[in-house]
Order: structure tokens, then sequence, then C-alpha cells
């Protein structure tokens, strides 16, 4: 079996902007943002897809995935709103065998750019140092929070 890069992260042994570290979910920057502030929150424990996790692994996840959508809406990021996304399974679109969701920013009107050129195409590369930047704004912000 291929090594997953999210256990790696979850492990610490991959590079990683983490936002939130918790027991059984993680928060760290997407290396490849559809937006900027876009965060990918996972369990610690590995499963591909949300029926292959323990309900409770699962909840720690949306738990984690709603506290940083607060987090990204606190941080003076561009943010008018949210999406939330978990693509379940490879057909849907899932390129990281590990269960994640996507917290991404919106930003009013950015929706017609992005049906025009594709979401992956509407940043550039962003540099590790401007990620970690981005994920200390959003662990400040989150550690705001009364969670
Ligand atoms: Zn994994």
């Amino acid at each position: 079996m291929a090594p997953c890069v999210f256990c790696a992260i979850v492990r610490d042994e991959a590079p990683a902007s983490v936002v939130c570290r918790r027991p059984a979910a993680l928060a760290f920057m997407d290396i490849r943002p559809w937006r900027r502030g876009h965060v990918l929150c996972v369990p610690t424990r590995h499963g591909p897809r949300l029926g292959d996790l323990p309900a409770d692994d699962v909840a720690a996840v949306f738990a984690l995935a709603r506290d940083v959508t607060a987090a990204v809406r606190a941080s003076g990021l561009p943010c008018d709103d949210v999406n939330l996304l978990v693509n379940d399974g490879p057909a849907a679109g899932q390129t990281v065998g590990h269960l994640h969701v996507h917290v991404v920013p919106r930003v009013r009107g950015d929706l017609w750019r992005a049906l025009a050129i594709g979401p992956r195409r509407l940043l550039p590369p962003v540099p590790r140092a401007a990620l970690d930047a981005d994920a200390a704004r959003l662990a400040r912000a989150l550690d705001g929070q009364s969670v």
C-alpha cells in the first residue's frame, strides 16, 4: 500500500502548515488552495471514506471543521461565506485516500470566475512561508474562540 501523505502529516513526518492539532483531528493549509485560507481537516486515524471511520472520529473532524470555519470568518482573510466539501471516494474527486473536509473561504461573486477557469487555476502556487503565516493567523483566530 502506498504511504499516505495525510498520515505522514499527522505523524509530523511530512511538512504542513498546521492550524490546529487535536487528539482525533488535525487542520492544515491546503498546499494547492482554491482560495486563500483553504484548510483541510482530517481525522488522525487513517480511513479513506466517511464510512471507513468510527462515528466519533467523523464527529471530531466535523467539529474541527466547524471551528476552523468560525476562525476563517474571524481571521480577517477575504471571506464572506464558506464552502465545506467532502469528496467521498475517487469517482467523487477525492485525490488523497484519507478522509478530508475542505474548508474554503468564499467571496461574493467568485463563483463565476471559478466556473470560467476552474478552481485549481485560481491561485498560483503558494510559498510555504505564506501558508505558514495564514496557518498562524487562523490558529490565533481559533484560539480566540470559546470552543
Ligand atoms: Zn492516511
